[in-house]
C-alpha cells in the first residue's frame, strides 16, 4: 500500500496536523484524499520531496559536457617545480 503526504491547502486555516502535513497509507483504488481527517480543511497532495534530489549516478565527462560543464583533463603527470 501506498504511503502519500498531504499537506494543509492554506497553511493558515489547517490543525496541527495538516499544517504540518502527514502521511497516510491509502490503497490505490482509493480515490486521493481531499480533506483533513481532523479538521476537515482541504489538503493537497505532497507530490514530490523538493528538497531532497535524486542522484542515481555520478555524471559522467560525457554528461558534464552536455550539461554545458567544461572538463578539464590532466593531460600530464603534474609535475610542478618548486621556485
Ligand atoms: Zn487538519
Amino acid at each position: 500500500m501506498p504511503i502519500y503526504e498531504y499537506i494543509a491547502e492554506d497553511p493558515k486555516e489547517g490543525c496541527r496536523i495538516c499544517v504540518r502535513g502527514f502521511e497516510l497509507r491509502r490503497p490505490v483504488s482509493r480515490p486521493p484524499l481531499e480533506k483533513c481527517p481532523l479538521c476537515r480543511k482541504p489538503v493537497k497532495k505532497v507530490i514530490s520531496r523538493v528538497n531532497t534530489p535524486k542522484i542515481s549516478k555520478p555524471l559522467s565527462v560525457s554528461d558534464a559536457k552536455s550539461a554545458g560543464f567544461t572538463v578539464l583533463e590532466k593531460r600530464d603527470t603534474g609535475v610542478y617545480e618548486k621556485l
